[in-house]
């Protein structure tokens, strides 16, 4: 999973954006020298949230999550490649379930691989008008701290998975509460209907 976050960063920025960024990080020991592609949880989050946190004072807030956001739409399509197989969620089976269906299983998995293969603990809740992903152990803001949530990582993340599960839709995702502006867990909110 940390070998993707790298992987997806050098798609949107370079390898040299990549490695300046790993400079301001203080993260040089991984120039060159990715995590290896297994499923080790090798890559701590408190290395995650320096990463990030160095991509917003490179780019500014703004420019950060720009990044950010697109980073994890490219984690997600790097995921499916890899995990994508074992999770049966390319099968037509799949894709002849109803939206509502599609969506709420798609979470579950996704849910589950982030517990499963990462240190995150997310889980899901949801009311008439919007899917909850709460996050109560977050690695996009951790050790951080910031005036508005910052995990724009696992919005981008959620935002293309959307997008893939629902076969090219928009949805309402928004980032409500966050661990890193003082909050108990990182919270995005998803519409249950895409956007017109
Ligand atoms: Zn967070």
């Amino acid at each position: 999973m940390g070998r993707i976050i790298f992987l997806a960063l050098e798609e949107v920025m370079g390898r040299n954006g990549v490695n300046a960024v790993l400079n301001l990080a203080r993260l040089q020991k991984y120039i060159g020298n990715y995590p290896p592609n297994n499923f080790a949880q090798e890559f701590p989050f408190t290395e995650v949230g320096q990463l990030l946190q160095a991509l917003d004072e490179m780019y500014g807030p703004r420019g950060g999550r720009g990044l950010a956001l697109r980073a994890g739409r490219a984690c997600l399509k790097l995921g499916i490649q890899d995990f994508g197989p074992m999770l049966g969620i390319a099968d037509l089976t799949f894709r002849l379930l109803p939206l509502g269906m599609k969506l709420k299983v798609g979470f579950e998995v996704l849910a589950q691989m982030f517990n499963k293969f990462t240190d995150h603990l997310i889980r899901l809740g949801e009311d008439e008008q919007y899917y909850y992903w709460v996050m109560e152990r977050c690695g996009a803001c951790w050790g951080r701290k910031s005036d508005s949530p910052c995990c724009h990582l696992a919005v981008g993340i959620l935002e293309e998975a959307l997008y893939w599960v629902s076969g090219g839709e928009n949805f309402y995702v928004e980032e409500v509460s966050c661990i890193a502006t003082g909050e108990k867990n990182c919270t995005i909110l998803i519409s249950k209907q895409p956007l017109d």
